[in-house]
């Protein structure tokens, strides 16, 4: 049996980790579940996986659960609750699957305690890459990629010497608005950008795609799972979405995977590396698909990538500013505050007037996380 905990368990990839969870009875035992506000599919889940720890957002969500749920069950609150749910089980693996770098705190104490991490919460490496992986080393623990772009370059890369690699590229589907002008972006709305043409995400993650931060966010991401420096890191639109992403070597050889778009497959493959089990994803057909498409990526009609660039190779807290500034813009367009190119405006504006600390510490990301989250308020 794998023992596994889940951060997140009521969103998108929580879902599925449990749908690949009763995919194979007998193979997996749910030791944690944490969620946020979704009391209804919180209770729900855990009468049906039974965890021995759980947890949710607030007391008041707690308090209403709790005669809900078998007795014996130790629940929790807010961001204890999550640190229990990620560090104090006797799960293997926690899958962080939170949105936002408020997972970090979680994934470090799950981290600290030896666990491994099936990682989807791409935040957290990109407000603390050197943090969360020089732990990671430290304790010998694998960071496993959920995303399906670094899951395929992890599986691009298995069983060849990193010395050989010349270059990573991660394909981008363009999201939402990729056929739109910049022109035609100024009256987009909320419900437009929530229409994601290849996968059904979170509603974060989803205006990410649209705004091309995801891809940013993942570029950080590739730099601090696979060591590649910034320059070896590229993107390549790709509107099918099946070459989920490619690595080239010195030979000129290039590697890719494909497959068609079902995030319970790099999801499965993060629990069972490195076997791979059964699953009832949909085959892909080549023949049926016909065509592929490419095109070089557009840095003028997608600013926030190029900022998202610019970000890594500064390093330091360069990248939570961004990170924490586009949580707060996303939020603000989806509480229709602002219209959707603001959010660039608002990163790009908070990064201008931020002060790069090189090297930081736990709390001094801490602290740069809360100033951007201030300034992108007041914006
Ligand atoms: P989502 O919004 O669907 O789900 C987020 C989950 O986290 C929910 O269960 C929510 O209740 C919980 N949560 C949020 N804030 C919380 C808090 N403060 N305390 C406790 N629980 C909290 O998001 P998602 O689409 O599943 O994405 C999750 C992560 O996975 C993100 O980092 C995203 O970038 C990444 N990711 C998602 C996909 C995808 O297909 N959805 C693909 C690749 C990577
Ligand atoms: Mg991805």
């Amino acid at each position: 049996m794998k023992k596994i905990a889940i951060i997140g368990s009521t969103g998108s990839i929580g879902t599925q980790t449990l749908d690949v969870v009763s995919q194979h009875p007998g193979e997996f035992s749910v030791e944690g579940l944490a969620a946020g506000a979704n009391a209804d599919l919180f209770v729900e889940q855990v009468r049906r996986f039974r965890p021995k720890t759980a947890s949710v957002a607030t007391k008041e969500i707690a308090d209403r659960v709790r005669p809900l749920i078998p007795a014996e069950v130790k629940l929790y609150y807010g961001e204890e609750g999550l640190v229990e749910v990620a560090a104090g089980t006797d799960a293997e693996t926690v899958v962080t699957a939170i949105v936002g770098s408020a997972g970090l705190p979680a994934t470090l104490a799950a981290i600290s305690e030896g666990k491994h991490i099936a990682l989807a919460n791409k935040e957290t490496l990109v407000t603390a890459g050197h943090l969360v992986t020089k732990l990671a080393r430290q304790k010998g623990v694998s960071l496993l990629p959920v995303d399906s772009e670094h899951s395929a370059i992890f599986q691009c890369l298995n069983g060849e010497r990193m010395e050989d690699l010349e270059r990573l590229t991660l394909t981008a589907s363009g999201g939402s608005f990729r056929d739109l002008t910049r022109e035609q972006l100024r009256n987009v709305t909320v419900e437009d950008a929530l229409k994601h043409p290849n996968w059904s995400m979170g509603a974060k993650i989803t205006i990410d795609s649209a705004t091309m931060v995801n891809k940013g966010l993942e570029v950080i991401e590739a730099r601090w799972l696979f060591g590649v420096d910034f320059e070896r890191i590229g993107v390549l639109l790709h509107p099918e979405s099946i070459v989920h992403s490619f690595v080239e070597y010195r030979d000129g050889s290039v590697i890719a995977q494909m497959g068609t778009p079902d995030m319970r497959v790099p999801i499965q493959y993060a629990l069972t590396y490195p076997q791979r089990w059964n699953s009832d994803t949909k085959r892909l057909s080549l023949a049926e698909v016909g065509q592929l498409h490419f095109r070089e990526m557009d840095f003028v009609r997608f600013p926030c990538l190029r900022l998202a660039f610019e970000c890594g190779k500064i390093g330091g807290t360069a990248t939570s500013v961004y990170n924490a500034a586009n949580e707060v813009a996303v939020a603000r367009f989806l509480n229709r505050e602002i219209p959707f190119l603001r959010i660039e405006h608002i990163i790009e504006s908070v990064l201008s007037v931020h002060k790069v600390q090189a090297d930081p510490s736990l709390e001094e990301i801490g602290e740069a996380d809360r100033w951007a989250r201030e300034t992108a308020r007041s914006l």
